[in-house]
């Protein structure tokens, strides 16, 4: 029987790629190519990252409406059309979570890209208070940390 620790929760204020990243590092360390999906070839972020079908196991502990609540709770400016869309927003999830395909328009955005920042004051901290770090979801239309104010956020390219 698996046992969930809170490092595999998502974390409040998380960025959806930050997740199933660290969750598909923790299972499986040594495979970069795992990420191929969540990370482009560029060094950003996918908009709709997608976790490989052969990892889906690491998911199947959640049920549907926990995953489309995921989607929800990470939701950003670029994914908001997603997100907020009844139609939409089913096939986001089964993209995310199931490698399902997407068609015409809806597909084209989800290749976008976006630079990967962080705040190594933030880093610090998370790892200081909780053993381990995730990325926010600020991070990713803003240049300057909320917390650390005189800090600029990094840019991991
Ligand atoms: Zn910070």
């Amino acid at each position: 029987m698996n046992t969930y620790t809170p490092a595999q929760a998502l974390q409040p204020d998380e960025f959806l790629n930050s997740y199933l990243l660290r969750r598909i590092l923790m299972a499986e360390p040594t495979s970069p190519k795992n990420l191929s999906g969540i990370v482009a070839a560029s060094r950003s972020w996918y908009l709709l990252p997608k976790v490989p079908p052969h990892l889906g196991y690491l998911f199947a502990h959640l049920t549907y409406s926990e995953k489309l609540k995921i989607v929800i709770d990470t939701t950003n400016i670029w994914t908001m059309e997603f997100t907020n869309n009844p139609f939409y927003l089913p096939r986001a999830c089964a993209a995310v979570f199931e490698g399902a395909q997407l068609t015409t328009s809806f597909a084209r955005a989800t290749g976008w890209t976006t630079p990967i920042h962080y705040c190594p004051g933030c880093f610090m901290a998370q790892l200081e208070q909780f053993g381990f770090v995730w990325f926010k979801r600020d991070w990713l239309i803003s240049s300057r940390c909320e917390k650390h104010v005189r800090r600029q956020i990094n840019c991991y390219q």
